[in-house]
């Protein structure tokens, strides 16, 4: 039997969380919570208890050792603990680390997925993340090493960068440095699937201006073909009339 579930929240309003999210938090008996998730989401489990685990709950520094933990303990003590992540849990979620830690203790778990942050900020703006013929790659990066360093990548059409909002001005200059032309379009989304997200454009070279309109916000930032927008006119796909009545059939 499945004692642990660990369920991506989605990245913003409660509403974004799945089905089977939203069932799996009507039968916890506790749900150990990152700090950013929506406190609507509480609603799904009154009975349980909430606790909060993310950053603002613990030091940085022993937070995921707390977490593992915590699992553990919960899971040992019966009943169904529901580890609610944001976003997806296994997009920058470390979730590898508290799978490790349950499969070391014996506990059965299960994860559920989640709406990450780029396909809601995808969402939010609009702008598909694929384009047919143009668009027929994604990569979801860190800009940032385990080490603290700052690194960018080159590796798809369109590329999103997460944990790099503090680090915009860097940013620009390694993507520069990855073979990024300056002047390609960047999408700057802060809050997606938040009623108060917010997105901006930018080039390449012009990144580091996007500080003062997201700081302080958590932000992905778009890079390539995925950060246009899509527009009638510079549409081939809309171009390609796809209502278009067929030839009438010739006649033998
Ligand atoms: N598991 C999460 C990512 C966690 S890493 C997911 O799938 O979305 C944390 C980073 O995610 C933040 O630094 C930021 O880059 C990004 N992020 C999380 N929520 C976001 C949101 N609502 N809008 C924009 N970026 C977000």
């Amino acid at each position: 039997m499945t004692r642990v579930t660990i369920v991506g929240a989605g990245p913003g309003s409660a509403d974004l969380i799945t089905l089977r999210g939203a069932r799996a938090l009507a039968s916890a008996r506790v749900v150990l919570h990152d700090a950013l998730i929506d406190p609507a989401l509480r609603e799904m489990a009154p009975q349980a208890e909430w606790i909060d685990v993310g950053k603002r709950g613990f030091c940085d520094s022993t937070a995921q050792a707390r977490i593992n933990a915590l699992l553990v303990q919960h899971a040992r003590a019966g009943g169904h603990v529901v580890r609610l992540k944001g976003g997806d849990p296994s997009v920058f979620g470390r979730l590898d680390e508290e799978l490790e830690a349950l499969a070391e203790a014996g506990i059965a778990c299960e994860v559920v997925p989640g709406v990450t942050a780029a396909i809601a900020a995808a969402a939010d703006l609009k702008r598909p993340l694929t384009r047919r013929g143009s668009g027929r790659s994604v990569a979801l990066s860190t800009a940032m090493t385990r080490a603290g360093q700052l690194v960018a990548t080159r590796g798809a059409d369109t590329e999103v960068f997460y944990m790099a909002g503090r680090q915009l001005a860097a940013l620009s200059r390694r993507l520069v440095g990855a073979g990024w032309p300056a002047d390609t379009p960047v999408a700057v989304v802060s809050r997606a699937g938040w009623p108060d997200q917010h997105g901006s454009d930018h080039r390449v070279d012009t990144l580091p201006e996007a500080v003062v309109l997201h700081g302080g916000r958590p932000t992905v930032v778009i890079v390539g073909v995925g950060a246009t927008a899509v527009t009638v006119a510079s549409s081939s796909a809309l171009d390609s009339i796809p209502f278009a009545p067929l030839p009438a059939a010739s006649k033998p």
